[in-house]
């Protein structure tokens, strides 16, 4: 769904709204889901499934993102004057980066697509 026209479109290839130019977001009416229905699953993105724009999951293409820790800071939270403050540790996905869960999803997608070059 476009963020500025409204417009609807089927899941394909579309980067942005060919209509007015605007960026795409994914529309989650009809999507019905409560942390119930993620915490019993496997500690990976793919258990948030459901909000991602893959329609199958044979399509996952999964490299083991997701799911780091979050680190207590105490001496910097100390610093900022923040009682309980977290770090996520991004570099305990593959890559070390946060980019590997959406590398992870577009590649997932792309697959869906039928795209074999990226
Ligand atoms: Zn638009």
């Amino acid at each position: 769904m476009c963020r500025s026209c409204s417009e609807e479109y089927e899941s394909r290839l579309l980067y942005i709204c060919p209509k007015c130019l605007g960026a795409l977001e994914v529309n989650y009416e009809g999507v019905s889901v409560s942390r119930s229905s993620f915490e019993s699953r496997e500690r990976s993105i793919w258990r948030y499934l459901e909000l991602l724009p893959i329609e199958d999951r044979g399509n996952v293409v999964d490299i083991g993102s997701g799911s780091t820790p979050l680190v207590r800071a105490y001496r910097l939270g100390e610093e900022l004057g923040i009682r309980k403050l977290y770090i996520k540790n991004d570099t305990l996905n593959p890559t070390f980066s946060f980019k590997d869960r959406p590398t992870s999803v577009a590649v997932s997608k792309g697959s869906e697509l039928g795209r074999d070059t990226w």
